[in-house]
């Protein structure tokens, strides 16, 4: 992974003045589907067209993929439309075909990514292609083994690499089908910040309401690509339909993304700027979040607490913790009196709470 320069390379031979578009339907379906949205989304800001052919499905028994014949029909797309053409790989014979067939990109889904082993024969199989590699994050939120995918990738000798972030699943349902846990992809911009970085908002959002949102944060963040699933008719789509949009939303919602582009000095400045600033929203939103679980679990305590009759304020308990944040506090940067405060605050808002809960 050293010489990292090399690895945008790919992406900066687009030579785009928007982020990369990656677009198409979730499936492809029927011939038809496939060559009708190909057309609707040439002339556009699309430059890859995406189409599953082998599907990953949670459950068995829903809609598994077309199989090898869409790379048929893949074929036609780019004889038609000039589109570049991409498709998930989840083994070394998905490979094998794709390469025969002449797909452009191919990536690997997070299902995939989870599994050393698989990525492994994935990468076994690709060694030394011209391909463009994308390796979508692991369906858990776990920085190393995505790392560990690219790591594979590019000791296969593929150059051509980037990653896709889908956001990771949760036990708990929130608005998200997939959590973005923006703080993951930061980290890995920081790592590698030549390693060209596509948000895909679909299976972040699993519905259509929040992808503009979701890709503008993208955005903010500095990505340098979005992937969007796309379909003629969205509603009755094989697979993934609540999250779909037709090619003409698609335009226009690259019409309406505030794209930044880099003029001058006084520009990139500004972009500086936006990207920290939008970190440190991402950051503070996680802090509230994290702030509201904790205030749950101590009303959790304090309703413990009336059963047994204990009382609220239990101090050597709240010394040790505060000890031990403090130490915790000082190896991060964090200065004692600001932690003290921080707690206090914390401490105090969680004994109101329990007062609450006792006295009810
Ligand atoms: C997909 O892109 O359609 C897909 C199956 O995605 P993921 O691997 O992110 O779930
Ligand atoms: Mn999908």
């Amino acid at each position: 992974m050293e010489n990292r320069k090399e690895m945008r390379t790919w992406l900066n031979e687009f030579n785009l003045k928007h982020p990369l578009v990656i677009a198409g339907p979730c499936s492809a379906e029927t011939e038809d589907q496939v060559l009708k949205i190909a057309h609707d989304l040439k002339d556009t800001d699309v430059s890859v067209y995406r189409a599953g052919i082998w599907k990953p499905r949670t459950r068995p028994g829903m809609f598994e993929g077309v199989g090898a014949i869409g790379l048929k029909w893949l074929d036609k797309v780019k004889k038609e439309t000039g589109l570049l053409t991409a498709t998930e790989v989840a083994n070394a014979s998905h490979v094998k075909l794709a390469l025969e067939y002449d797909i452009d990109v191919l990536w690997i889904g997070a299902r995939s990514t989870v599994s050393p082993f698989i990525v492994q024969e994935i990468a076994d199989a690709l060694n030394g292609t011209d391909k463009i590699v994308l390796v979508k994050n692991p369906v858990n939120p776990d920085l190393s083994l995505w790392l560990g995918g690219i790591e594979r990738l590019y000791s296969a000798n593929i150059k051509k690499l980037g990653v896709i972030h889908r956001g990771f699943s949760t036990y708990e349902k929130s608005k998200y089908r997939n959590n973005p846990e923006w703080q993951l992809p930061i980290e890995l911009q920081n790592k590698f910040p030549d390693l060209p970085l596509i948000c895909d908002p679909s299976h972040i959002a699993g519905r259509r309401d929040i992808l503009q949102d979701i890709s503008q944060t993208a955005l903010d963040l500095n990505f340098d690509g979005l992937m969007i699933e796309t379909h003629i008719d969205p509603d009755n789509a094989w697979s993934d339909a609540a999250q779909q949009i037709t090619p003409s939303v698609l335009v226009k919602m690259m019409n309406d993304l505030k794209i930044r582009t880099l003029t001058s000095e006084e520009a990139d400045y500004k972009n500086q700027l936006n990207t920290l600033r939008t970190q440190i929203d991402v950051i503070d939103h996680g802090l509230l979040e994290t702030l509201g679980k904790r205030m749950n679990v101590a009303i959790s305590i304090g309703e413990l607490k009336k059963k047994k009759n204990v009382a609220v304020l239990q101090t050597k308990r709240w010394n040790e913790i505060l000890g031990n944040m403090i130490l915790e506090g000082e190896k991060k940067g964090l200065s004692e009196e600001f932690v003290l405060r921080m707690f206090k605050a914390i401490h105090q808002e969680s004994i109101n709470n329990q007062n609450k809960v006792i006295n009810s």
